[in-house]
C-alpha cells in the first residue's frame, strides 16, 4: 500500500460503561487519540498517505497550515521531524500567542513558524504557502504542501482505511456498530469514512458533528474531495475503474451527513456547558475530550441522546476519539476547578 507506517494501529475500541448506562444506548469509543504520543489524533492517519506521496516525489520539506493550536500542524511537525524532513507551518493568530499546547510543541520540535492574520489565512493561505515554498526552493529544499487538516483526496484515504479497520474489529468483537460519529472540522476524516461505508457496502450511518461551518459547506467539501479520492482508490487497487465511474455518477451531497447546531460560539471558542460536559465525562469515564473538536461533538451527541433526537434509531454507537489533548491545557483555567 502506498502509505507510511507511523501510527499505532489498529486503535482500541472500548465501551463507555457508565455513559452508556446513563443514556440507555451502547456507546463505544475508538481510541484514535492513542495513535501515538507526539502525533496523537486523527491527522497521522491522513499524513501516512500524504507524506508517503511527498517522499515518493523526492520532497524533503513539508509545509502546512492551521490555527495557532492546530493538532494537524503539530502532528505534521512530529512526523516530518521523525522522518528527518524539515517542517514549516503557517499559523493563524489573533495576537502574539503564548508558548503553549500544540504551538509550544511545534516550536519544541524545531519547526519553522510563520504567522498570519485571520483574513490573510481565509483569503490567501494557499498563496502564502506557495510563496514559502518558493523561498525554500531557493535554499535548495524540495517542498511539499499539505492543505489544511490534510483534508484532500490523498489524506481522505487514511479514514477510508480506518473504516475497514473498524469493520475488521466488529468481526473480532462480535458487535455491529450501526452509527459512527466523528467531529468534523476540515472534512477529510468524515469523507474518508463515508466513502468506505458506501463503496464497500457497510450500510452504516456515518455522522459528522460540525465544529465549524455547516452542513451545506461540508457536503460541498466532501463532493469536491470525492473524484480525486476515487482516483487514488483505483490507483491503489482498492476498487475497479468501473466501480469508481459508476459511483462518481450517482454520489450526491445527500450521501454525506452532518449535524449542525453544536458549533456553539464559534470554532475553537468554548461555552460553559461544553466545558462542563468535558469535565463530567472525564470524571465519569476517565476519558478526556478536547475543547475544539471531540468535546463539542460529544456534547452534541449527549444532547441528542438526552432529547431522543438524531440518534433515536441507534443501538450501537461508535464515537471516534480524534485526539486533541494538547489543546486542552491552554484553556485549563476556563474550567474553574480551583
Ligand atoms: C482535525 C481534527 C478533527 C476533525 O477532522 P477533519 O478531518 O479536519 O474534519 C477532529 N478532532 C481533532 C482532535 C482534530 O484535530
Amino acid at each position: 500500500m502506498r502509505k507510511l507506517r507511523l501510527a499505532n494501529l489498529p486503535t482500541k475500541i472500548e465501551r463507555m460503561v457508565r455513559w452508556s448506562a446513563e443514556k440507555g444506548v451502547n456507546i463505544y469509543i475508538k481510541r484514535d487519540d492513542q495513535t501515538g504520543s507526539e502525533w496523537n489524533g486523527n491527522k497521522i492517519r491522513k499524513l501516512e498517505f500524504a507524506i508517503y506521496e511527498a517522499r515518493d516525489q523526492g520532497c524533503d520539506l513539508l509545509i502546512t497550515c492551521g490555527g495557532i493550536q492546530s493538532n494537524h500542524c503539530r502532528a505534521t511537525v512530529a512526523a516530518a521531524t521523525r522522518l528527518g524532513m524539515k517542517a514549516a507551518v503557517l499559523l493563524r493568530i489573533e495576537e502574539e500567542p503564548p508558548l503553549e499546547g500544540n504551538y509550544f510543541l511545534d516550536r519544541l520540535m524545531g519547526a519553522d513558524v510563520r504567522f498570519c492574520t485571520r483574513p490573510e489565512y481565509g483569503n490567501n493561505r494557499t498563496e502564502i504557502m506557495e510563496e514559502m515554498a518558493q523561498n525554500y526552493r531557493k535554499e535548495g529544499y524540495k517542498p511539499y504542501i499539505i492543505p489544511e487538516g490534510a483534508s484532500y483526496d490523498v489524506g481522505a484515504l487514511g479514514y477510508y482505511h480506518c473504516m475497514k479497520e473498524i469493520v475488521g474489529q466488529e468481526k473480532e468483537m462480535g458487535i455491529t456498530f450501526d452509527t459512527i460519529v466523528v467531529a468534523t472540522g476540515s472534512g477529510g476524516t468524515h469523507t474518508g469514512l463515508t466513502l468506505a461505508n458506501m463503496l464497500l457496502g457497510y450500510g452504516k450511518r456515518v455522522v459528522g458533528m460540525a465544529v465549524c461551518d455547516d452542513n451545506a459547506y461540508f457536503k460541498n467539501v466532501a463532493m469536491q474531495m470525492t473524484p480525486g479520492a476515487l482516483n487514488y482508490l483505483v490507483e491503489h487497487g482498492e476498487i475497479g475503474r468501473e466501480q469508481a465511474e459508476e459511483f462518481a455518477a450517482k454520489v450526491s451531497p445527500s450521501d454525506f451527513e452532518y449535524i449542525d447546531g453544536y458549533v456553539g460560539v464559534g470554532y475553537a471558542k468554548s461555552r460553559p456547558e461544553e466545558l462542563e460536559h468535558i469535565k463530567r465525562i472525564a470524571a465519569l469515564e476517565g476519558i478526556v475530550f478536547d475543547p475544539v473538536y471531540t468535546g463539542k461533538a460529544t456534547y452534541g451527541l449527549d444532547c441528542e441522546l438526552r432529547k431522543g433526537g438524531a440518534f433515536e434509531e441507534s443501538n450501537n454507537i461508535l464515537f471516534i476519539h480524534t485526539g486533541g489533548i494538547f489543546g486542552l491545557f491552554p484553556v485549563s483555567r476556563s474550567f474553574r476547578l480551583e
